[in-house]
């Protein structure tokens, strides 16, 4: 916990000190560049990746980066997703899944979960992914299921997110616009699921950078 406290003196006396106009803007209201959907695993920072700062991502976040659809429990969810859409007026909506993910591995082999049964009973929103990938995936074994499940996941989610009246008007009057990613934390690329390729593409890094193989997993049926 030392760790946290340290973390906070610095903070106070130095970023706080030099963003003082930052934290002034902010506290007059905030106006999010996105609504960012996400796994709770503590490898992921979704400022960190996105390079982005206080105010700038509205973030929803829970093991194995569920949206349960609407109507059913998990009212904290829907009331993020209703205030981020209805209330800030957010015209981005970002569900970023990631590799390695414990939550996909749960899912995956649920006996792993006897000991968390309220964790178990999360993920059964997440239970016609595991479905689909058992049945689709059955030759991929290790981490490639688990990314693939990561990627199946998102692409569910991204369903499930329609399910909701304030993101279903709101991309019918065409002032919203829904994003699946997937963060590799081994090697900190992102990657993008373009519904015409049926794929996670690699969002490239700017001009001159290194180049990597641009494809995550070989193909995500759907
Ligand atoms: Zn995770």
């Amino acid at each position: 916990m030392q760790k946290l406290v340290d973390g906070l003196h610095k903070f106070q006396s130095g970023f706080f000190q030099t963003h003082q106009e930052l934290f002034r803007n902010l506290s007059k209201g905030q106006n999010p560049e996105a609504l960012f959907i996400t796994c709770s695993d503590s490898r992921i920072n979704p400022n960190l990746i996105t390079q982005t700062g206080p105010g700038d991502l509205f973030i929803l976040r829970n093991a194995g980066n569920i949206v349960p659809p609407y109507g059913e429990e998990g009212g904290g969810e829907a009331a993020t997703i209703e205030f981020a859409v209805t209330g800030l007026g957010v015209q981005h909506i970002v569900v970023c899944g990631h590799t390695l993910c414990g939550a996909m591995k749960g899912l995956l082999d649920p006996s792993k979960l006897d000991g968390t049964p309220m964790l178990k009973r999360w993920l059964e929103h997440a239970e016609p992914t595991r479905k689909f990938v058992t049945d689709n995936y059955a030759h991929l074994h290790g981490n490639a299921k688990i990314t693939v499940m990561a990627e199946e996941n998102v692409l569910a989610q991204i369903e499930n997110l329609q399910t909701h009246p304030s993101v279903r008007a709101r991309l019918e009057q065409g002032l919203l616009r829904i994003y699946g990613w997937v963060f590799k934390i081994e090697t900190g690329e992102v990657f993008q699921y373009d519904p015409e390729g049926g794929q996670f593409n690699l969002i490239s890094g700017p001009p001159g950078a290194a180049a990597a193989p641009d494809k995550l997993s070989a193909q995500v049926a759907i």
